[in-house]
């Protein structure tokens, strides 16, 4: 079995650089090209020189600092394979003084004045991109590198192995048959969905230096599984959203250990968020999921102007039934009113000695705390919690049945509801907790609600007001 420290690729003589080449030359702050360079896509591409400016995606980087006490020597090399529709290839980026942000994903454009075939061994370039290129813009004039940062607008380039939606894409199998025995298959493909990212660890190296290593936790419609990234490729995940961002991981190292344990060897290839039918069939399964599990989802103040809502001239009063009704029989539309209720369950109480009082998620999980500010245990950050929704019970008229937690307040109408902001509710004392939930129960309540079916995200009533 390849173990994930496989990845590395040992460097062999001949890259087509004499040791006096690997000199910097005085750097120049813009470059601008003096040759021709013929654009090409990298399926034509074709050993032997030739002034060519490619373009592509980052789809794997590996650095390898190679430290040399001479003053203008390169001091390493990344190790880049960008894909476009076409297809692969492999870059030898040597540097000296400049550091190339490098992420996964990244629009590049390289100019080069020679391609070079690989011997297909693990050496100068993987068999997954036999053709390469060494470039060292910092001495070549006439070579550079271009990561493009604000003119990607994330629309080339999204196709790989020029998938087609009519076509499943060939060797793509779920984690499931991964694990079952999938990982034998040449060039098998996994596409999958972050669920969460956890926290930058260190690790040692098998040389004793000290690098970075990210693993997040990724899923398909079969299972669940880890992608750990190690080095300076672990960057790239800070860029990657829980249940929206999309991999396709092309030929991923791997250990199987209950679950998939992934990671990145020099024939892997990761594309982010590729424009194939699958990737959306996934990124709506996975949004179906945060819908379900979602502990607080936030109001849609984008589909509901309250302002307008509270200034409506027509202010209808419906009963729980007849909104039942109505959506049922118009799942596309979007309704405003009010309804009349009564609270028959209140948990303010409860989740105060649970301290729950507040409630949100990130990363996918559900933080709780009694505070409004928590941070998250997977990536560290600072959250901002909203009032738990299930410290309000049923809610009943005399049609139907509203069950706990599934009304989303807006910020003020809870302030409405329970007289005072949140900020005041977690600090208040146990006697004003038992004083509010007994002035709640079974009070007449009147609130303003908004319905909207036409989009999978709100499946609920939301409430934009309270009148007590
Ligand atoms: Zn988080």
């Amino acid at each position: 079995m390849p173990a994930s420290s496989s990845s590395p690729v040992k460097v062999t003589p001949g890259d087509g650089f004499t040791p006096e080449e690997l000199q910097v030359s005085p750097p120049t702050s813009t470059w601008v090209p003096t040759l021709d360079y013929e654009e090409s896509d990298i399926a034509s591409l074709e050993p032997g020189p030739r002034h060519l400016a490619l373009m592509g995606r980052v789809v794997n980087f590996y650095d390898m600092p190679k430290p040399s006490k001479r003053p203008k020597a390169a001091q390493g090399l990344v190790k880049i394979m960008v894909a476009d529709d076409t297809g692969t290839m492999f870059v030898r980026l040597w540097y000296a003084k400049t550091t190339y942000p490098l992420q996964l994903g990244q629009l590049v454009t390289l100019w080069t004045i020679h391609i070079s075939q690989g011997d297909g061994q693990v050496g100068l370039a993987p068999s997954a991109a036999p053709l390469f290129t060494s470039i060292f813009p910092e001495n070549e004039r006439n070579c550079h590198f271009m990561i493009h940062d604000r003119s990607d607008d994330r629309s080339m380039f999204k196709r790989p192995f020029g998938a087609r939606d009519s076509q499943v894409l060939p060797g793509l199998m779920t984690l499931k048959s991964f694990v079952d025995g999938g990982f034998d298959i040449d060039d098998c493909k996994l596409m999958v969905c972050v669920r969460s990212i956890g926290p930058r660890k260190k690790y040692t190296n098998k040389n004793g230096s000290i690098s970075d290593l990210i693993t997040a936790v990724v899923f398909d419609d079969s299972s669940e599984g880890h992608l750990t990234l190690y080095g300076s490729v672990s960057g790239s995940a800070s860029a990657w959203k829980p249940y929206a961002t999309v991999l396709l991981i092309t030929a991923p190292g791997w250990r199987i250990d209950k679950t998939a344990k992934l990671s990145l060897n020099a024939n892997t290839r990761v594309f982010i968020d590729p424009s194939i039918a699958e990737a959306r069939y996934l990124r709506a399964l996975a949004q179906r999921l945060t819908k379900k599990e979602h502990v607080n989802p936030p109001f849609p103040y984008d589909l509901f102007d309250t302002k307008e809502a509270e200034l409506s001239t027509v202010k209808v009063l419906y009963k729980l039934s007849e909104i039942d009704e109505f959506a049922r029989t118009n799942p596309r539309e979007k309704a405003v009113g009010y309804m009349s209720i009564i609270v028959t369950e209140l948990h303010i109480l409860t989740n105060y000695k649970r301290e729950m009082l507040m409630s949100n998620e990130c990363c996918g999980k559900p933080i709780f705390a009694s505070k409004v500010k928590a941070r998250c245990r997977q990536c560290d950050r600072e959250c901002t919690l909203r009032i738990n929704p299930r410290i309000l019970g049923d809610v009943i008229d005399e049609t139907g049945t509203i069950s706990t937690g599934k009304l989303i307040f807006s910020d003020t109408a809870w302030e409405q509801l329970l007289g005072r902001t949140a900020e005041q509710l977690v600090t208040a004392s146990l006697d004003v907790i038992k004083y509010l939930e007994q002035r709640l129960l079974f009070l007449r309540l009147t609130l303003g609600f908004g319905i909207y079916l036409g989009s999978e995200e709100i499946g609920r009533l939301v409430v934009w007001c309270v009148k007590i």
